[in-house]
């Protein structure tokens, strides 16, 4: 069965997904001038709702990027807050589910520019369980380099940079590895192709800073307070490559990626080649957080009633 949802919003009404289609000339299309989102929405326990994980928080990112990239909408927060509820309640998809948000020059502007372009939102859903499937990932340190915040921002979700992401997805995928690592034009670590970093030296939980050419996660930032709560000494630096073949855990965490171990690198075992203690324990906190059951993070739930 197909995991994508029936409908979508497009063009200012849901509408069939089928019938949610640009055409050719699009300027997004042409020049990857998009900001996107990937937002995950959890079925509650009790099954009788969707609860969206930080959604405001995901709204704040596509709005910062679409300021970058000169976008306008004709919505304000509260109607896109409001979308998105609509959507789901339309979808009704009784499991997890992920948001694919769309922000795109929508014009045919034969020129590459921003401004003046005529911009659309769109937004449909896919059924989503866990995204990695295994335990431990094998990753590989990519022949790639991560596009520099001088050329292309990768601190926002836009469209064109995804081509870094897929160049080292795919290298690493040929050579058989679950997962890369890219280093910054710096040669320090920044993160994989669609997820954020983590190392652990001496009980410290390590990540590089949001200076180092990375997606501003929100689940690196979710991970880095659910850290701080538990006493985990945390430090945003620079990581060399070499430290990575030194850490006790390695982790990524994302969205779609959720907290999930990286058990090799460069076919070299990382710790006891198995996920480590701070690392369970982050996986757990992050899994008991979106499924509603600390009360204390429950603010970065939005509950949407599926009758
Ligand atoms: N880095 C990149 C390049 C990504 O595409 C993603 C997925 N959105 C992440 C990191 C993780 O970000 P988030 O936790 O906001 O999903």
């Amino acid at each position: 069965v197909s995991p994508l949802l029936p409908y979508a919003f497009f063009e200012g009404e849901i509408v069939p997904l089928e019938s949610a289609k640009v055409s050719i000339a699009t300027h997004a299309l042409q020049y990857g001038t998009g900001v996107f989102g990937g937002v995950r929405g959890y079925l509650d326990v009790s099954g009788q709702c969707i609860n969206i994980f930080r959604l405001s928080d995901h709204l704040d990112r596509l709005l910062g990027a679409m300021g970058l990239l000169r976008m306008t909408l004709p919505y304000d927060r509260p109607t896109l807050e409001a979308l998105w509820v609509e959507l789901t309640q339309r979808n009704a998809a009784r499991s997890n589910v992920y948001y694919r948000p769309f922000v795109y020059k929508a014009g045919y502007e034969l020129t590459p520019t921003l401004s003046g372009i005529p911009d659309q939102f769109a937004l449909y859903m896919i059924t989503l369980g866990d995204f990695y499937t295994k335990g431990g990932l094998s990753v590989m340190v990519s022949s790639w380099r991560r596009i520099s915040d001088q050329a292309i921002p990768a601190r926002g979700k836009i469209t064109g940079a995804y081509i870094n992401s897929s160049l080292v997805k795919d290298e690493a995928k040929r050579l058989g590895f679950d997962e890369a690592i890219l280093l910054n034009s710096q040669g320090k670590v920044s993160e994989a192709s669609a997820a954020n970093i983590f190392m652990v030296r001496r009980g410290t939980l390590i990540t590089p800073p949001i200076t180092a050419d990375i997606l501003e996660g929100i689940t690196r930032s979710t991970v880095l307070e659910l850290a701080a709560d538990a006493g985990i000494p945390i430090l945003e630096r620079d990581i060399d490559r070499s430290e990575l073949f030194f850490a006790d855990e390695l982790f990524v965490c994302g969205t779609g990626a959720q907290v999930t171990a990286i058990t090799a690198v460069d076919l070299q075992p990382i710790g006891l080649g198995e996920p480590g203690p701070i690392t369970q324990t982050l996986t757990q906190a992050f899994q008991d957080v979106v499924t509603g059951q600390r009360s204390a993070y429950r603010h970065w739930l939005t509950p949407i009633p599926l009758t």
